[in-house]
């Protein structure tokens, strides 16, 4: 079944939502909403494979990953992760990359945190590179370093391009991602009013080419207006989709089958 919209960054496969069993699936395909459940450790993108291969011939696929924020706390296994992402419902590696904004309170082990995401990021972008599936990259307040690193390992290795989850950097730090060949996905953020400190979606959702833009939920977190404040859920990627029309100046119908056609380019569904 093709799907009529796709999130393509969610985790039914977490706390919040993985208590369901599933029901959250159920409810977004019959909504028309297809999506990627990415992974944060081995355990839960476990869990998000055996989602997909519960709903085989379903648009349900995982993205298998390890969370910068478990840098000190967890180990990571470059093997173990390899079996895994070669799973065929594995369809990305992530969520994977930096993040500077969660380690602020902890400031004598910033340096040892620093490195040990860098060498944990740089053996997922090894391991994207090996399967040959695009990276779902999280980034927080790192994009300099992030950047940097990419420039260099991502050429290097000539990885397939990828997607950078909840964008929070600039105009410039966009050009320079675009350029590597990335696409951005949007979620629930695009459809709260700006807010200091935070980026202007709306200018840089005019900025970015239509085959960049894909949409996203990140639930159970950050859902969309008119659910805001509330648990997030696949279904609700309906909401994002309306708001990037709008901001495209596009239809609700043509953004829908623009970011269904991008996730399934990237993918390679
Ligand atoms: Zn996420």
């Amino acid at each position: 079944m093709m799907p009529r919209y796709f999130d393509a960054h969610t985790h039914v496969n977490l706390a919040g939502l993985k208590e369901e069993g599933g029901a959250a699936i159920e409810r977004a395909l019959a909504a028309g909403v297809g999506m990627v459940n990415s992974g944060t450790d081995m355990e839960d993108s476990r869990l998000a494979i055996e989602m997909a291969h519960a709903n085989e011939d379903e648009p349900v696929y995982a993205s298998v990953g390890f969370h910068p924020e478990f840098a000190l706390t967890k180990k990571f296994d470059y093997e173990a992760y390899k079996e895994i992402a070669l799973d065929p419902k594995t369809v990305g590696i992530g969520e994977c990359g930096l993040d500077y904004y969660r380690i602020e309170n902890k400031e004598e082990r910033i340096g040892e945190i620093k490195k040990r995401q860098r060498e944990i990021f740089e053996e997922q972008i090894k391991l994207a590179h090996e399967v040959q599936k695009p990276l779902v990259i999280h980034c927080r307040d790192a994009f300099t370093d992030l950047i940097e690193i990419l420039d260099v390992k991502y050429k290097i290795l000539n990885t397939v391009p990828g997607l950078i989850h909840f964008f929070t950097g600039t105009k410039d730090e966009a050009k320079k991602l675009l350029d590597m060949g990335f696409a951005f996905t949007f979620g629930g953020a695009v459809t709260y009013p700006p807010k200091e400190g935070m980026p202007d979606y709306k200018a840089l959702v005019e900025y970015l080419p239509l085959d960049r833009i894909l949409s996203e939920t990140d639930a159970p977190f950050v859902a969309p207006v008119p659910y805001r404040g509330a648990r997030n859920e696949p279904a609700y990627v309906i909401e994002t989709v309306k708001k990037l029309a709008e901001i495209k100046n596009v239809s609700v119908e043509e953004m829908a089958k623009i970011t269904v056609e991008n996730a399934e380019r990237i993918f390679r569904l």
